[in-house]
């Protein structure tokens, strides 16, 4: 999922596939200005070795930040260096930077929010007898783009852990895994919530697809539902 504001790209977490969709796209490779991963979830990061290969690869000059959780950070910076991306051998500087609650992130006309969510939550017992260290950190992020406000909740426990949020927001990207339409429905019952991309389905959803809009209205949400294909654009 990317955010495009003129000619810069913020792309929100890097999934396996999204060097190909640059190269689909044909994205200059500078135009890229920051990465903001949710969790450590393969499939909200699994791209990422890729994609600063292809950046590599293309030639990019600009710096570029990585914003991603703190108990990611060497695991990244590790992953990189096995796949022959030292920082030095880039051709671009790249900055990890741990993410943390509140707002941290700001570029012209854009200011991003990391707000902790709970989507880990059920792993920290097992990561602490496992003697593993890590807390679980997960975020969603609500980035501000020229007074327009798009709420990304990446993964989720439940929708109602960001209801202030979807509140407010102009645009929101939800995903549709980890709880029903329906739940999804209810929370934003009577929320002035404009417009709902709907992303990350289910596999149970997928042949569905079609109903999900349906299904979200019937269960409160007055607004606007849409369901996210790769490549679509959605303008704010
Ligand atoms: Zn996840």
């Amino acid at each position: 999922m990317g955010v495009w504001r003129g000619e810069a790209l913020y792309l929100l977490d890097a999934g396996e596939g999204v060097a190909g969709q640059f190269a689909r796209l044909a994205i200059p490779p500078d135009a890229l200005r920051a990465i903001f991963i949710s969790h450590m979830h393969a499939d909200h990061t699994g791209g990422l070795p890729v994609l600063m290969q292809w950046l590599q690869l293309n030639k990019r000059k600009r710096r570029l930040d990585i914003c991603l959780p703190s108990e990611g950070m060497d695991g990244v910076q590790n992953l990189l260096t096995m796949h022959y991306l030292l920082p030095e051998w880039l051709g671009f500087d790249l900055e990890l930077l741990a993410v943390e609650e509140g707002p941290g992130y700001e570029a012209e006309g854009v200011s991003v929010e990391a707000i902790p969510n709970r989507h880990l939550e059920g792993f920290v017992a097992r990561l602490k007898e496992a003697g593993d260290p890590r807390l679980g950190e997960s975020f969603s992020y609500a980035a501000e783009v020229d007074g327009k406000r798009i709420l990304f909740t990446a993964d989720l426990a439940h929708p109602s852990e960001v209801p202030e949020r979807l509140r407010d927001a102009d645009l929101a990207i939800v995903e549709l895994a980890h709880y029903t339409p329906e739940e999804l429905g209810e929370v934003l019952g009577g929320l002035p919530l404009p417009r709902l991309v709907v992303t990350h389905l289910i596999h149970t959803l997928e042949p569905v697809e079609g109903e999900i809009p349906a299904r979200i209205r019937a269960a409160g949400y007055e607004g606007e539902v849409l369901v996210a294909h790769d490549g679509d654009e959605f303008e704010v």
